[in-house]
């Protein structure tokens, strides 16, 4: 009997073993796929505006005796050149969130310089767009981090608030402490993004509606970046949304008591 009993558990020990190699393999060729998958879209959404390049460069090139045509190209190619940029800049900085390269992230840093950089860093485009960025919220509160990182995440929710909204509309930037987590919520009543939409939306480079992102110059790497980068924090990131009515994309992340919650010391007597 007993040897009947080892037998058999050396067996089970063995399907475990089996199993977690298994299960190694597939995480491990989940990751590879994911790699591949990065690399294909990646190449593909490049293909775009690099092709409008070369095409409008070369349209240029034959519209020499017309200046009015040639400054109506120019100015296209330096939209299409400055597209590529964003694109290539949002596609390194995924691709560094993603492969695990150490962050920046064992510091203390303020909510407050977080978004108010992310704020800073969006006037132009607001005013542009004719949106009014208002803050509001908390001050005082404290995550840690790599505060560049967490402000480009935030940033990037600000620009997609601006770009999804009507002019003249505002957009909010609240940030909101509760128990153990803060809450950095930017709100719109923009175009909304309907239910069916909503879980796909942080997937890179998905735009809700082809046409419509396409006219706001987006690259549909702004959610996954966000994602990311709050991901790699210990944090989530939560959308409500109705179409039509507008969204908020809520950031929540483990925050850390600030230097001020500390019990008052005593004064120190000689
Ligand atoms: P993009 O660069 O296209 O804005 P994102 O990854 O930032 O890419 O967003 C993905 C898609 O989600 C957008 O193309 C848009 O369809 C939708 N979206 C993001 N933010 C908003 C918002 N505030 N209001 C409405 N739709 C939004």
């Amino acid at each position: 009997g007993e040897i009947r009993l080892v037998t058999v558990r050396a067996t089970a020990l063995t399907q475990r073993l089996t199993l977690l190699v298994l299960r190694d393999i597939t995480e491990r060729e989940r990751v590879e796929q994911m790699r591949r998958d990065f690399v294909s879209n990646t190449s593909h959404e490049l293909k775009t505006p690099v092709g409008a390049v070369s095409l409008l460069a070369e349209a240029i090139e034959s519209a020499a005796d017309d200046p009015d045509q040639v400054r109506n190209f120019a100015s296209r190619l330096s939209a299409e050149a400055h597209r590529l940029g964003t694109l290539t800049s949002r596609i390194m900085n995924l691709s560094r969130l993603q492969a695990a390269d150490e962050l920046n992230d064992e510091r203390v840093v303020s909510v407050d310089e977080i978004v108010a950089s992310a704020v800073e860093a969006h006037t132009v485009q607001a005013e542009s767009a004719g949106v009014q960025l208002v803050r509001g919220g908390a001050r005082g509160v404290h995550v840690r981090g790599d505060a560049q990182v967490l402000s480009e995440a935030v940033g990037n929710l600000i620009a997609n608030a601006i770009a999804y909204s009507p002019k003249g509309s505002s957009v909010g930037i609240g940030i909101k402490p509760a128990d153990e987590y803060v809450e950095i919520a930017v709100t719109d009543r923009g175009i909304g993004i309907s239910e069916a939409e909503q879980e796909r939306v942080f997937e890179r480079f998905y735009r809700a509606d082809q046409a419509r992102s396409r006219r706001t110059g987006g690259t549909g790497l702004g959610l996954a970046i966000v994602k990311h980068a709050v991901q790699r924090h210990g944090g989530e990131v939560r959308l409500w949304s109705r179409e039509g009515r507008g969204s908020t994309f809520t950031i929540v992340l483990p925050m850390v008591p600030s230097p001020t919650d500390d019990p008052p010391r005593k004064p120190a007597r000689k």
